[in-house]
Order: C-alpha cells, then structure tokens, then sequence
C-alpha cells in the first residue's frame, strides 16, 4: 500500500526538533513571566471575519494565505494565520477592558498557505506578546527589549540585527502613501506584476518587494521619515532614545513596513542573515487601531510574535544537554533498589531512567544511545557494604560510591 505522506508544509515534531521547541517555549514562558504578562490561549480557528477585519483585505495573509472552510451552515470559517487579531477578538469577547493594562502571552501553531521552503511552513509555531492599554512608547520599549532579551537567553546573541522604522499615525500615514501611490503611478510600466496589483490596495506593501528592479525604483521614492507630523516624530525620537538609553542597538530601516493594515507608529524585526532569505525571527508593532476593528472600543496596543522554526534553525542542539542519568541493574531482585534510587533522584528534578532488559554491556549502550550523561550501576556485591558504581558517561571512567553520597557525587558530574 502506498505510504501516507503528511501534508505539504506540514512536519512531525519529535527528537531534537521538539525538544528545541519546548526549549524555546519554555524560556519565552519562564522570561515573559518575570515581566508580568500572563498566558492566554485562543481558539486555532475562528470567523473568517477576525482576519479580513484586523489584517485587511488586501494583506498578502487574507489575500492568498489563508486556510478556509465552509461550515454546514454557510459560515465561513479559518485557521488561524497569526496570533493577535484572535486575542484582540477575544479581548472585546470577553469585556478584557476592565482590566486593562493587560500584559498577554501566547504560543501556538499558525497556518499559512504559502510556498513551503526553509523556514517557511504552511503549519507552523509562534510566541507572542501583546501590551493592550498603554499608548506611550514605553510600552513600546518594553516589548522590544523583552524581544532582545529572550534572543539573548536563547544564546543567539551574535546571531541577529534589530530593524526599527515608524509608521507614524493615520494622518502621516495617509500623506505618504498618497504620494508614494503617485510617485509609483509614475513608474508604472517598469513595476514587477506583484507590485502592480499592490499599487492601489496596499501600496505600502510595495516598500517591501524583493524584486530587483522594483528596489531599483524605490531607492528614489518618496521616504516615510518624511512624511512623519509632529507627534509621531517625536513618538519615534522618545522610542529610539528609550532604545539608546537600555543600550540595545538598531538600525533605521525606511523600507520596513508591516504587510498589516493595524500597524502605526513603530515596526520592528529581529532578522539573522545565517538561515538564508526566510531572515526575520521576530517581528512585531504597534497597532493602536485594531481592537476598535473588531468592534471594541478604541485601545492602543503593541506586541510581537517570533517564529520557532526559525528560531530552532539557528539553535545548536549541544545546548540541549540531556540531564538524564540512567539506572542499571544486574539482577531481578534488586529492581526495588533501582526503583527508590530513581525516585530519589526524580525528587530532586533530576531525569531518571531505568534500563530494565539487557546484559550490562547491552545496557550501557542504550544509556549512551538515550545520551544519558552518567550510569548508576546497582549490583548486589556492591550492595553488601551500601555501595553503587557511578559511571561517567563523557569519559567512561567509574568509581564505588556509598549509596548516602549519591546525589552529591552525582551533582559534581552534572
Ligand atoms: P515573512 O516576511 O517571512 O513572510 P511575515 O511578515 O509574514 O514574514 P509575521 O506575520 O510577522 O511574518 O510573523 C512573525 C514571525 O513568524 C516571522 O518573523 C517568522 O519568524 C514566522 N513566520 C511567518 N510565516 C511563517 C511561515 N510560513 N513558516 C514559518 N515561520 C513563519
Ligand atoms: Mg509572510
């Protein structure tokens, strides 16, 4: 019979694949912690509605990447692309006003039709903060130097560059864009098919293209510094002196725009140039507008969302020492002994695994195929005088320890 295969762009997690993920996960949660946000959980699908109102129409997402389906009923129904426009429906669901400030956290799959390549899957896994209720550029501030932090903890440290740029406000917004659209009209037959179609529905869009001769145009297109009136000038300076100030550095980018239609203000991304041109780790912004698109009242919000399959790319599995010793045992009846010395160790969170089949050879190779990094050896000779063999598995070398040293001679291996 022929071999079910997943579906494209889809992939199984197991081995170091999944443990870089719960890795990753695990220091987001435990780092977004210290700084007071608190998890929630949306649903992977929602009305097709929460993204076409948030994202826009004419956003690549909407426009071709989503998955959708029809209920029985007639109602149109999506998996879910990205994480914030669900916790910004879920926060006008649920009346979250009344506790604002609110400091969210999420993790999930998203899904994304697109043309899978490295690092780029049609279901794939994010992490994300949102700060709801703060319309300062503190706020801003925050959730960048959080985003830092955590690449940092994830032992990334020379591996990326931040990029800032300022959407301004709606005002400054709507200025440019109408002179770009008229500098773009301009050079309209020399545009790549892609940016034509973008020209008059998401025209800032174009900023981003990758093709060579649209860039070519751009470079002497109108910029969006420009265009920034006063208040979202000085948004920008406070945001970049805040940034100075906490010594965490970026690099002005003018092109970089958010392919969103609820972004304003700031725009960032942390991009790596070692997993080749899927670069961007995390990415985020303010979008002070969005929750009053999805029927709420008018709250300001900024956030970000990194992606973990990016992330796993650039994390050398060497950082995920397996802290697993394992447990041998020479003869039946000495099973209850390898139980309590197991549950001793578990005790003190550290990952024990019993080997119960096997002759003593057999059963250090399986430690070392399990990459156990040491190997209890209970033996009933041993046994008569209290005593256990603690083996180091990084070097093999073995000595007869008293069952009471047990866990500090195993710590002093750890
Ligand atoms: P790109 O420009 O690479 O398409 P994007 O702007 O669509 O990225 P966002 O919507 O900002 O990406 O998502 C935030 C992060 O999620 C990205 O920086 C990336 O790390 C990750 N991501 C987005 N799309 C995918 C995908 N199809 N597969 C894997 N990771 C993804
Ligand atoms: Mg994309």
């Amino acid at each position: 019979m022929k071999k079910i295969q997943p579906v494209r762009g889809t992939h199984d997690l197991f081995g170091d694949s999944y443990n870089k993920k719960f890795f990753i996960e695990k220091e987001a949660s435990n780092l977004i912690d210290l700084y007071g946000y608190n998890e929630i959980e949306t649903p992977i699908l929602e009305y097709l509605d929460v993204f076409t109102n948030s994202l826009g129409v004419a956003s690549d997402i909407v426009s071709k990447e989503m998955f959708t389906l029809t209920t029985s009923k007639g109602n149109q129904i999506a998996l879910r692309p990205e994480g914030t426009a669900g916790v910004a429906r879920a926060f006008v669901s649920n009346g979250l006003a009344q506790f604002l400030p609110l400091k969210l956290f999420y993790k999930g799959p998203m899904f994304r039709r697109e043309r899978p390549q490295k690092g780029r899957l049609r279901q794939f896994h994010q992490i994300g903060i949102e700060y709801l209720g703060d319309n300062s550029f503190f706020a801003d501030i925050e959730v960048i130097s959080i985003a830092n932090k955590f690449l940092h903890k994830l032992g990334l440290s020379e591996k990326f560059k931040l990029e800032i740029n300022s959407l301004g406000d709606l005002e400054s917004r709507e200025s440019y864009t109408h002179d770009l659209k008229r500098f773009l009209k301009e050079k309209k037959k020399d545009l790549s098919y892609d940016s034509l179609m973008r020209l008059d529905k998401n025209p800032l869009r174009i900023l981003d293209s990758k093709d060579k001769n649209d860039i070519k145009i751009l470079s002497d297109a109108p910029v969006f510094s420009d265009y920034l009136n006063s208040p979202s000038k000085e948004f920008y300076t406070n945001l970049k002196l805040g940034l100075d100030d906490l010594g965490i550095e970026y690099i002005e980018n003018p092109k970089l725009v958010r392919g969103l239609d609820y972004y304003c203000h700031t725009a960032f991304e942390f991009i790596s140039n070692q997993i080749g041109s899927q670069g961007t780790i995390l990415a985020g912004g303010r979008y002070d507008g969005l929750i009053q698109r999805m029927g709420g009242n008018s709250t300001s919000g900024v956030g970000w969302a990194a992606g973990i399959e990016r992330l796993s790319l650039l994390i050398k599995t060497r950082i995920l020492q397996n802290k697993t010793i394992s447990i041998i045992f020479t003869s039946n009846k000495l099973l209850p002994k390898a139980f309590s010395l197991a549950e001793q160790l578990r005790s003190l969170d550290i990952k024990t695994d019993i080997i119960f089949s096997g002759n003593i050879k057999k059963q250090l190779k399986r430690a070392n195929k399990v990459k156990s990094f040491a190997a209890i050896i209970v033996g009933e000779d041993e046994l008569i005088n209290n005593n256990i063999i603690l083996k180091d598995l990084s070097d093999s070398s073995q000595k007869e320890i008293k069952i009471d040293n047990l866990i500090e001679e195993v710590k002093k291996i750890l």
